[in-house]
């Protein structure tokens, strides 16, 4: 390898880039805004897909590790009305293909298996520029800057390296989540919990609804989601706890108690989650020596893909670095053009999920997913 690697971007994505280069012995340095490892909580489970995110693992050389963190059970699925009557139960008999596991618990055991110094914390990029012949200066927030001849943007939805390579922005996709969660729900909000079952919970009418999912200890972690402009959320003062969190169980009235009390009786501040998308179709003509992977090149509607694309964009990427050691703008054009496939296909999927979730037949469009129908 001729040329060193620097990542932006130390999410699931970027840190599963350093590391399958690492296992083939190519050094990387990932620059990461956040102050440190702890900055910030990880957000809640992530169900790990059998085509996607498991053979990222398996490049990483992390399968093992990664068995060690899945949640036995919660691959089980129920779906309620709005009376909290169960239109739909799924035991997790062990069969699933997609095991659940704790973000910041994936994350941890990414950032484990790399060297020390491979993360360069409380480095915000505020700008890159081409330097010409494939190389690239990117400059952080406190001024200081670093060249390089194979730059990697794996900085998210708002990428700072995504304009070398497209005009695109993220826009809102008219929904949002609020989140929330009930800490030692069996104990202290133990109808919630039955309602919750022992893995995701999905009850929702057209434009709203909850996504909760049982964690560990009890914990139940819930997306509040509702279909309304980002002037209708701005409204909502969200540093008054009391007053946003009785403002969006509003929106639920006449719901089951046992559903509404995931907001309204929330152990945590609800968090708006507005969601944005890039466009379906996005792409760029190649440019040398800089690419992007995860959400900087393909923000989608939620699909419960986002975080398994983003691991898959990184292995490939990684494995062909390895493999076009001497020719990175080979390795460089496979990975991209196969992204736009797989990704356009996942966006299209999602659009198309998304509608069976929250369109005018949910639930009864869900159930039909679940169980296979039409
Ligand atoms: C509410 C919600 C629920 C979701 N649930 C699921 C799910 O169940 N399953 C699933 O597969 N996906 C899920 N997703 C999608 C998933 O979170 C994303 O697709 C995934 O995190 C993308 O990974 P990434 O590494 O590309 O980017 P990110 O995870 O966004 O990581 C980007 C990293 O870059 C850093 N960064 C950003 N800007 C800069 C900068 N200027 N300088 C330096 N560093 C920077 C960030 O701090 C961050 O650490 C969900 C998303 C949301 C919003």
């Amino acid at each position: 390898m001729t040329t060193d690697v620097t990542i932006i971007g130390a999410g699931l994505g970027g840190l599963t880039l350093a590391r399958v280069l690492h296992v083939h012995g190519i050094p990387a340095t990932v620059y990461e805004a956040e102050a440190s490892p702890t900055a910030r909580t990880q957000g809640g489970m992530l169900d790990i897909h059998e085509d996607s995110g498991q053979p990222a693992l398996e490049a990483a050389g992390l399968t093992d590790e990664f068995r060690g963190l899945v949640l036995e059970g919660r691959q089980a699925i129920r779906v309620l009305d709005r009376d909290g009557a169960v239109l739909f139960d799924k035991a997790d008999d062990g069969t699933g293909g997609s095991p659940e596991v704790l973000r910041g618990e994936l994350r941890q055991m990414l950032l484990g298996s790399l060297p020390a110094n491979t993360i360069r914390w409380g480095h915000k990029v505020s700008g890159t520029r081409a330097l010409g012949e494939g190389r690239h200066q990117v400059t952080f927030a406190d001024g200081s800057t670093v060249t390089t001849g194979l730059l990697v943007g794996a900085d998210g939805a708002w990428s700072r390296v995504r304009p070398l390579l497209s005009d695109a922005t993220p826009e809102y996709i008219g929904m949002s989540a609020v989140e929330t969660c009930l800490f030692d729900a069996d104990t202290r909000h133990p109808a919630s919990a039955k309602a919750v079952g022992g893995g995701s919970l999905f009850a929702l009418a057209p434009g709203k609804g909850f996504l909760a999912h049982r964690e560990k200890g009890g914990t139940l972690h819930t997306y509040v989601m509702l279909a309304r402009p980002r002037d209708w959320f701005a409204d909502i003062d969200f540093t008054d706890a009391a007053a946003a969190t009785a403002r969006i169980a509003q929106e639920f009235t006449g719901w089951a108690p046992e559903l509404t009390a995931l907001i309204a009786d929330g152990d945590t501040a609800p968090v708006p989650r507005p969601l944005f998308g890039l466009p379906v179709e996005h792409r760029w003509d190649r440019v040398p020596g800089v690419t992007l992977l995860g959400d900087a090149a393909h923000l989608s509607l939620p699909n419960g893909e986002g975080a398994n694309l983003a691991m898959y964009d990184a292995a490939e990427l990684g494995k062909a670095i390895a493999a076009h050691p001497d020719d990175v703008e080979t390795a460089l054009t496979e990975c991209e053009q196969a992204m736009f496939l797989r990704s356009a296909a996942a966006a299209t999927e999602g659009t198309y999920v998304h509608e069976l979730f929250y369109g005018d037949d949910t639930p009864h469009s869900l159930i039909n997913m679940f169980t296979g129908g039409e």
